[in-house]
């Protein structure tokens, strides 16, 4: 008899329509989510950036994704793979929203024409691409950097 675990991760209605929350307490470094989507050559407003000319609109429950300036979560994304996973960047409480950075997958965004609403104390004011991302934040992000982002910065870590 096999247990069957519950996601680590649920969507529902936040203040921002549907979000991804953790439904349980996380250590740093863990996988909270694996999933997968359509490629496309257009990005969508629920894509991710998969590769120079690919984009991928992710299947629930990623899809529904916030960004933050200052993430609890990265994605690991590798060069025109079609599996991304989810990590946890630091410790994570039942109950708490997920975000990701959105620049740490988009070279330029398309679709997030306002100011940013993350509300960290180190929001950058407008969600950015990969192309306006400070070098440090880039350092700071690491392998949670998408593979063919990071191929344009020669001192990144090449592999996860
Ligand atoms: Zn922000």
């Amino acid at each position: 008899m096999t247990t069957v675990e519950a996601s680590p991760v649920d969507v529902r209605e936040g203040p921002l329509g549907l979000e991804v929350f953790a439904r349980i307490d996380s250590p740093a470094g863990s996988l909270l989510s694996r999933c997968g989507g359509t490629v496309s050559r257009e990005r969508t407003r629920h894509s991710v950036q998969i590769d120079h000319d690919q984009h991928l609109d992710l299947d629930p429950p990623l899809r529904y994704l916030n960004h933050c300036c200052e993430p609890n979560c990265g994605l690991l994304i590798r060069r025109g793979q079609c599996a991304i996973e989810l990590y946890a960047l630091c410790a994570i409480r039942a109950g708490q929203e997920l975000t990701v950075d959105y620049a740490t997958f988009e070279y330029e965004i398309g679709f997030m024409p306002g100011p940013c609403l993350c509300g960290a104390p180190c929001c950058r004011g407008r969600v950015t691409g990969f192309k306006d991302l400070p070098s440090d934040r880039i350092a700071a992000y690491g392998i949670y950097i998408a593979e063919h982002l990071r191929e344009l910065v020669p001192a990144a870590p090449r592999s996860a």
